[in-house]
């Protein structure tokens, strides 16, 4: 990887052998391997040692997980709150296991759709809840870094499954609880939007 950056460094015009430059292909080869460490987790030490049966029926809510991510049309951050929540039926998974659970997707080359997708489906494999959602809301560097902010470089997506599907009142007891309303602009269900990875 460290030849591909100092060519990439090339390539751009700059001199790999400056002295700020030196070291800078060991050091972005360390930062990648960390950011798409994801692809070398596995789900299930991560969370099977986490799962409990228990006699609980309400809505378990984990709001404000922080994520980063990159955005795999350009390499270039996305970042902003995870909220999961689901109805257990009679599993729970430990709420410490959620955020890691979130940062195992979050770091691989990701779309915000499916890294949504992922989470929910995770939670459903592993504890067959009633129900599971998850919203992410997100900033996407590769978009208004590069000024296309008028073209929303904030999304929301969502992914909704079972009872939070199934039922408006649950659902919007969950939307009510992080703060958002599907009437909000932006939300969408987990296909409404994408990147310009086109461009
Ligand atoms: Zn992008």
């Amino acid at each position: 990887m460290q030849d591909v950056i100092r060519k990439l460094l090339a390539d751009l015009g700059e001199d790999p052998d400056r002295e700020g430059l030196r070291n800078t292909p060991k050091r972005v080869e360390k930062a990648y391997k960390f950011l798409t460490s994801g692809y070398g987790a596995d789900i299930d030490q991560v969370v099977n040692n986490a799962l409990f049966t228990v006699d609980y029926s309400e809505m378990v809510i984990v709001k404000d997980i922080d994520f980063y991510s990159l955005c795999e049309h350009h390499l270039l951050p996305f970042f902003g709150k995870c909220h999961v929540a689901y109805i257990p039926s009679d599993k729970v998974i430990g709420l410490s296991k959620v955020p890691r659970l979130v940062d195992v997707f979050a770091r691989r080359l990701q779309v915000q759709e499916r890294l949504t997708n992922q989470i929910a489906d995770t939670i459903h494999d592993k504890i067959a809840p009633v129900g599971v959602a998850v919203v992410m809301e997100a900033t996407h560097l590769c978009m208004s870094m590069r000024g296309v902010e008028k073209q929303n470089s904030f999304a929301v997506t969502s992914a909704m499954q079972g009872a939070f599907r199934n039922n408006a009142r649950t659902r919007m007891e969950f939307l009510e609880l992080i703060k958002l309303r599907s009437a909000v602009p932006g939300i969408r269900e987990s296909t409404g939007y994408a990147c310009v990875g086109e461009d």
